[in-house]
């Protein structure tokens, strides 16, 4: 809102008084100097991993939670490589807007040895895929996609006493049929590329002589599976790129445009306030995107996508583009190491709320590729009782909870949860008597009536979404645990041990939701933030443009992310078929 606030009041001043703007124009020249020559002036010594006495700590993956992890990790105190098949770390919520030509591809990816830099290179990097994690042997082996070693395969192996997880995930298929040989997924940068041609493909196709109407409507025909997020950003920009631009190049062939919007469940964008997900589907309604809910797709082939609902059954239509987004999956490479550490009948790979691999000896996992597995109270109940019961009496006073809730509320962040959902100000409004009244300091409880008091609590028990903000949140957590490892191992901060003795070496981790947009085309957004606040419109664009502005990781990326909005408005988008 800051920045949204400073960003008017700065337009509003160039558009009053012009010689402002030439001087804002030479103070940023000049603040971007002093930001490149700070940028620039970085120490270079380095130490070969493997050559020096300190711990070695292999990370795997530049996406949101490696990158975030690596900018805060202090790097003197560890012998650091970074595995990636992926020498960037990429922006993914412009992914979108990469598809239609509103960004340019490297406007959103930043080089990881750039950002390394920065850290005085004390990071070794390898451009390469890890194929297999072993916990037993503390190796990780791995697959270079650039080069071969003299055996001709490009594979070594690395050892860590710690390694940090951040491999994100895979689209998920859900076994579909025909999905990966004819569909487009929108995850990396490769696929917006892939998108963006195939769109003017299809534009193309569609204007060669000697086709019915019918035949173009077919190739005109852009489908969308899944109502999230980053469908229905997607399908919005495809809108605004077709009435915006498309329609002025191709006049002949503008009306037999359709974008449909497959999703399975009754409404699109779920996970946002009800008045947002409305305000989607009736501007849907109003661009003319087709949006057929309660629809399932089946199968995919090469000219026709098929659908089932109750009520019509089976339907097959013909398309010109497919592009799947529904959801993540776990990678191959995890699915194995979960087997390995007793996680095979999970789905996604658990960590506690320090993100650490349960019964896995330094190993950490964090983003899109693992979930925190928030313990239960009611599975602790007893231990608590224990915990709390200082005077082995078999009961508990109110005085004696309230000497332990810090920690528990530390250690539970349901109760907290919970409390705030029940409009109670304090734990101990939990325990009332028959009449409903607070109950008196010196009351004696026992642990039937704790575990009365506290059964509900669990029900607020919440897995974090996979977002950039969750994945970054974690890195930079973890980061700050790595900084003060040895400090906390004499003078651990975290809250007591429930089962075992003293304290945790550090604070569990906590997620702060700073809230999220829906961008719905037409220079409009939705935004959901921290408490329920809703906002909705042209004036959600510009906090949009600024907040995304703002996360940008490098100035560099900022400059260009900026410009291409700016080229956009003043040219429109490219449709050259690149
Ligand atoms: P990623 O960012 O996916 O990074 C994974 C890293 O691991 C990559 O560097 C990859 O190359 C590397 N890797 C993969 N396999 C291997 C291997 N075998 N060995 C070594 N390295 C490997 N979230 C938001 O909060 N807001 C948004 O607006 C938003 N918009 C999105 C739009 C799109 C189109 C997409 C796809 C996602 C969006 N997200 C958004 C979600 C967000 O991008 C993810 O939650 C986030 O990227 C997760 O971060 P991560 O570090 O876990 O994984
Ligand atoms: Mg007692």
């Amino acid at each position: 809102m800051r920045f949204a606030a400073a960003f008017e009041a700065a337009s509003q001043a160039i558009r009053r008084r012009p010689k402002f703007s030439r001087l804002l124009v030479i103070c940023a020249i000049g603040a971007g100097g002093i930001l490149a020559y700070a940028d620039a002036k970085s120490d270079h010594s380095f130490d070969t991993p493997g050559t020096t006495n300190k711990k070695k700590l292999v990370v795997l993956g530049t996406g949101w939670a490696g990158t975030s992890f690596l900018r805060n990790l202090d790097t003197s105190q560890y012998d650091v490589q970074v595995v990636s098949p992926r020498n960037y770390f990429l922006f993914t919520p412009l992914l979108p807007s990469v598809t239609c030509g509103t960004i340019e591809p490297r406007s959103i990816a930043e080089p990881i040895r750039n950002i390394m830099q920065k850290k005085g290179e004390k990071i070794q990097f390898w451009e390469a895929e890890c194929d297999k994690i072993d916990p037993m042997n503390k190796k990780v082996l791995c697959r270079s996609n650039v080069c071969t070693n003299s055996d001709g395969k490009g594979e070594f192996a690395l050892d860590y006493d710690y390694l940090v997880l951040a491999l994100g995930a895979k689209p998920n298929t859900f076994n579909t049929p025909g999905v990966v040989e004819n569909c487009h997924f929108l995850k990396e940068i490769e696929d917006t590329q892939r998108i963006r041609r195939s769109v003017m493909n299809c534009f193309e196709r569609a204007c060669l002589p000697g086709l019915s109407d019918e035949e173009k409507r077919n190739n005109l025909h852009f489908v969308i599976v899944g109502g999230g997020p980053t469908g229905v950003e997607f399908a919005a920009e495809l809108h605004d790129f077709v009435t915006e631009d498309l329609a002025k190049l191709y006049p002949t062939v503008k009306d037999l445009v359709k974008i449909s919007v497959i999703e399975a469940g009754e409404h699109i964008l779920t996970m946002f306030d009800k008045r947002i997900t409305e305000f989607a589907e009736e501007k849907f309604q109003r661009d003319g995107i087709d949006l057929k809910t309660n629809f399932k797709v089946v199968k995919v082939t090469d000219k026709d996508i098929t659908m089932t609902n109750g009520s019509t059954g089976e339907v097959s239509v013909p398309y010109g583009m497919v592009v799947w987004s529904t959801g993540i999956g776990t990678r191959p490479v995890i699915l194995d190491f979960m087997k390995q550490v007793q996680q095979a009948d999970r789905r996604v790979l658990a960590t506690d709320e320090w993100l650490r691999v349960p019964n896995c000896d330094g190993v950490y996992a964090l983003g899109d590729c693992a979930t925190i597995s928030q313990r239960k109270v009611m599975e602790d109940i007893a231990a608590i009782f224990r915990v709390a019961d200082k005077d082995y009496s078999g009961t508990l006073t109110v005085k004696a909870i309230k000497d332990v809730l810090k920690d528990i509320c530390e250690r539970y962040p349901q109760v907290e949860l919970y409390l705030k959902s029940q409009h109670m100000k304090d734990f101990v409004d939990l325990f009332t008597d028959e009449n409903g009244n607070a109950l008196k300091q010196s009351k004696e409880l026992d642990i039937e009536v704790f575990k009365k008091a506290v059964a509900r609590v669990d029900s607020q028990v919440k897995m974090l979404p996979a977002t950039a903000q969750v994945a970054a949140q974690q890195g930079d957590y973890l980061a700050k645990c790595f900084n003060k490892m040895k400090i906390c191992e004499e003078q651990p901060e975290g809250p007591l041990r429930i089962r075992g003795s003293g304290r945790h070496r550090f604070h569990p981790f906590r997620y702060r939701h700073l809230g999220q947009f829906a961008p719905l085309g037409g220079e409009q957004t939705a935004a959901q933030l921290p408490g329920d606040w809703v906002s909705i419109g042209h004036s959600t664009q510009w906090l949009w443009y600024s907040v995304y502005a703002s996360k940008q990781v490098t100035w560099r990326t900022r400059f260009l992310v900026i410009s291409d909005w700016t080229r956009k408005f003043i040219y429109g988008r490219d449709s050259s078929c690149m």
